[in-house]
C-alpha cells in the first residue's frame, strides 16, 4: 500500500554530499560544551557533516541524567558557527520545536517514545507548521507500521516536506542479544510504502552495544538504507547515556571506512545488466511453475473435499498433516531449505487447502 506523502527529495536539502551513505553522528546527550565540541571537530575531520546530540533526553527511569536542555542549543550553535557543520536534536513537545527553531537548530528528529504517541505527534506536527526544516521520523517503540505512518502523515499534513524515517529496532518481548529487536521486515513494509522518503538506520540503538554495530550497519547497507545515524562520543566510556553503545569519532571513522561495504543501489554496466536479466528470467519461469504446481495441488484438495464429503469425513485428519509437514522439513532440509522457512511455507498450503476443502464442504 503506497500512502501519499508530499516530499521534497533529499538531494535538495543541502545536508548530505551523497554517495551512500549518508551519516549523521554525536553523541547520545550533549553533556558539555567541550564534549561536543571535541566530538564535533572528530566527526568533522573525517567528512561528517551533520552532528546529532541529545538536548532532551527520556530516559526509561528518573533521576537518570536527562539533558542539558536549553543551554545545550547554545553549544550547537557554536558547532554549526564554528564548524560548519548541521546540527541536529530530537524533539518531544512544542516547547522543544520552539527553542530548537528560535535557536537555530537545522533539523529534528522524533524519538521512538514519541512518534508512538499521536497526541504528542500532533502537538509537535502543529508547532512545526510553517517552517522548512527537516524532520526524521523514528519507528515507534512497538511494531507498528501504521502507527510509524501516522506520524509522517500528521506531519506532512502540517506542511512539513522533508521528510524522513530511521530505524531503531523495536522493544523486544524476550531477552535478545540486541537492544532492540531489528524488524527489518516492517523497515522494507515502510520503504515498500515511502520509496520516495531517505531510510536511515540507527545500528546504535538497534544494537546497544559497540561489538553489533558493524553487522547492522552492513545489514542497513545490504538491505538499500541511504543512511546512518550512529551515536559517537570523544569519551564514551564516560558517557552519561547509552555509553556501551557509542564510538569515539576515530573508531566510527574506521566503521565506515573499513568495516562496511556499501552496496550500489543498481547498476548501468552492461555485463551486470545482461547477467541480471538471465537469472531474472530464470526466476520468472520458477514462479510461474511454482504457481501452476499450487493451482494443481489446490485442485487436488478440491476433490478431496468432495470426496471426504460423500463419505461424510471430517476435513482435517492432524496426525497424517504432521507426519507430512516433519518428512518435508526433513526433505527440504536436505535441499539446504531452512526449517523455519519450510514449516511456514508449507502449514500456509495446508492452511488454503483447508479453507478450499471447506468451501467445497459447506456448498
Ligand atoms: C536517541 O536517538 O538518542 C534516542 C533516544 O533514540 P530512540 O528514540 O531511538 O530510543
Ligand atoms: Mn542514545
Amino acid at each position: 500500500m503506497a500512502v501519499k506523502i508530499d516530499s521534497v527529495p533529499v538531494s535538495e536539502w543541502g545536508f548530505f554530499t551523497l554517495p551512500r551513505p549518508m551519516v549523521i553522528a554525536g553523541p547520545c546527550s550533549a553533556e558539555s560544551e567541550e564534549q561536543v565540541m571535541e566530538t564535533a571537530k572528530g566527526l568533522s575531520a573525517f567528512g561528517i557533516h551533520v552532528f546529532r546530540a541529545g538536548i532532551w533526553k527520556p530516559r526509561t527511569h528518573p533521576g537518570c541524567f536527562e539533558g542539558a536542555g536549553v543551554p545545550g542549543l547554545k553549544w550547537l550553535q557554536r558547532i554549526k558557527r564554528e564548524l560548519g557543520m548541521k546540527v541536529c536534536t530530537e524533539v518531544a513537545s512544542e516547547k522543544h520545536v520552539y527553542e530548537c527553531i528560535k535557536h537555530g537548530v537545522d533539523m529534528v528528529w522524533i524519538g521512538a517514545r514519541t512518534s508512538a504517541n499521536p497526541f504528542l505527534m500532533q502537538e509537535i506536527a502543529d508547532a512545526l507548521q510553517g517552517t522548512d526544516i527537516p524532520v526524521l521520523v523514528k519507528n515507534p517503540v512497538s511494531p507498528d507500521v501504521d502507527l510509524w505512518t501516522g506520524a509522517l502523515e500528521r506531519l506532512n499534513m502540517a506542511g512539513v516536506k522533508k521528510l524522513g524515517l530511521i530505524h531503531r529496532g523495536f522493544t523486544a518481548m524476550h531477552k535478545i542479544a540486541y537492544r532492540n529487536e531489528p524488524g527489518w521486515g516492517l523497515a522494507i513494509e515502510m520503504r515498500t510504502r515511502f520509496p520516495e522518503l531517505p531510510f536511515f538506520a540507527d545500528p546504535s540503538h538497534m544494537g546497544g552495544s559497540r561489538k553489533y554495530l558493524a553487522e547492522i550497519s552492513q545489514r542497513a547497507m545490504d538491505l538499500g538504507f541511504e543512511g546512518l545515524m550512529v551515536e559517537s562520543h570523544c569519551d564514551p566510556a564516560c558517557a552519561l547515556s547509552d555509553a556501551s553503545q557509542q564510538l569515539t569519532p576515530r573508531d566510527l571513522q574506521r566503521l565506515l571506512e573499513e568495516q562496511i561495504t556499501v552496496r550500489d543501489a543498481d547498476s548501468d554496466a552492461a555485463d551486470y545488466r545482461e547477467n541480471i536479466k538471465a537469472l531474472r528470467s530464470r526466476i520468472d519461469v520458477i514462479d510461474e511453475n511454482l504457481l501452476s504446481l499450487l493451482s494443481s495441488r489446490m485442485d487436488v484438495s478440491k476433490s478431496i473435499g468432495q470426496y471426504k464429503k460423500d463419505h461424510n469425513i471430517a476435513i482435517l485428519q492432524m496426525d497424517r498433516w504432521d507426519a507430512l509437514l516433519d518428512e518435508m522439513v526433513r526433505q527440504g532440509g536436505s535441499k539446504g531449505l531452512s526449517e523455519r522457512f519450510l514449516r511456514a511455507f508449507f502449514n500456509d498450503i495446508h492452511e488454503e487447502s483447508v479453507r478450499v476443502q471447506n468451501e467445497v464442504l459447506s456448498k
